[in-house]
């Protein structure tokens, strides 16, 4: 580490970054979070600076809020989120491509290239991924390997918080490509959160002829219902998987997605599906629990079950692409924009509100 005066004199007539202290959001435990000044982020090689401004609230980052931990990767205290967009502030040595003042978005995540999974081409699966975090903060710095393998020019019309969501979408993409979803397929999608949401929009640019979405919260239902679903479901109002055959003449969705992350709803969903049909089981469920799955169905009505983790940079890629055409349209998912400074009561808005789905933190 450089003594601070060095540091502050390596800053000087650097553009972008006027001051060698920055505001971010630490995590202290379980829904203690303190936005506090801590030290800018000094570039080595190969590296770049990013004014953050703006990251969108995902659902991981919600549940690390709520339990203060994610499966015992995470020491406290520690800086988190991980959708952001912003301008290149500081470019390392040997960064040829990227520029000061570019408007970028990286993913957060990349894989080796190296591993076994990698050579197999499961990049998602990578047994070295290099994660990134750290986006609730005035700059986030990112590593080489994210630089080189996974860091997006935003176009001029696309906005920060547009761009931010690039992280997720790729998820959901990488999601419902294993799954196969065909022209036609009748969705059915248990959960109408941020992922549900994604997904119905997803899968009706697949062409998928008829979207059911499942959730307990009918503001949710209703804003589904906006972007285009066709048949809503309220869980606490009638039994999901009575309706989904009901709707489908008792045959079940060719393909089902479950989006929450619980076991009962993994159970509920292989209930939901047709003959022949595909179960992507998207949501993760907490460490240690398992599922029943019936010999029967999976021999005699040859159910396919995949699971989904994380995406690839190619995903990341595409994910951009997909929103900057306009393909995709995401905005109305973001339903709030909030400062840093109000991280906390922006975590404790999406923990008991209706109608927000992500909320833009501006920096
Ligand atoms: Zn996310
Ligand atoms: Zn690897």
């Amino acid at each position: 580490m450089l003594p601070y005066s060095a540091q502050a004199s390596k800053r000087e007539g650097v553009i972008g970054v006027t001051k060698d202290k920055m505001k971010a959001a630490m995590l202290y435990g379980v829904k203690d979070l303190r936005v506090e000044n801590v030290d800018v982020p000094v570039v080595g090689n190969g590296e770049i600076l990013i004014r953050v401004r703006a990251a969108t609230t995902c659902g991981t980052d919600l549940k690390i809020f709520q339990r203060g931990y994610v499966s015992g990767v995470i020491k406290l205290p520690t800086v988190f989120g991980h959708e952001w967009a912003g301008d290149v502030a500081e470019v390392g040595k040997g960064v040829s491509y990227f520029q000061k003042g570019m408007r970028v978005r990286a993913g957060n995540s990349s894989p080796c290239l190296r591993c076994y999974m990698c050579q197999k081409g499961k990049f998602n699966l990578c047994e070295d991924m290099m994660w990134l975090w750290g986006a609730y903060a005035e700059y986030i710095k990112v590593p080489q390997r994210i630089v080189m393998l996974n860091t997006q020019v935003i176009p001029d019309h696309v906005t920060y918080e547009e761009a931010a969501v690039t992280e997720p979408l790729a998820c959901v993409l990488h999601g419902v490509e294993e799954a196969r979803v065909k022209l036609g397929d009748t969705v059915a999608i248990i959960g109408a959160g941020p992922i549900g949401l994604l997904h119905l929009l997803t899968v009706k640019k697949m062409g998928a002829g008829r979207v059911i979405i499942s959730d307990t919260v009918d503001e949710r239902l209703k804003l589904a219902e906006k972007l285009d679903s066709d048949e809503t479901i309220n869980a606490k109002q009638e039994d999901t998987v009575e309706k989904t055959k009901k709707l489908t003449d008792d045959y079940g969705a060719d393909v089902v997605i479950e989006a929450i992350g619980l076991p009962a709803t993994w159970e509920q969903a292989l209930k939901m599906v047709r003959k022949g049909g595909t179960v992507l089981e998207f949501g993760g469920c907490p460490p240690g629990t398992e599922v029943k799955v019936s010999t029967e169905q999976l021999h005699y009505g040859e159910t396919t079950i995949m699971g989904a983790f994380h995406t690839t940079p190619a995903h990341f890629k595409k994910a951009l692409n997909l929103i900057a055409s306009g393909t995709i349209n995401i905005k109305p998912l973001i339903t709030k924009r909030m400062k840093l400074d109000n991280i906390e009561r922006a975590f404790e808005t999406l923990a008991t509100s209706k109608t927000d789905v992500k909320i833009a933190l501006l920096p």
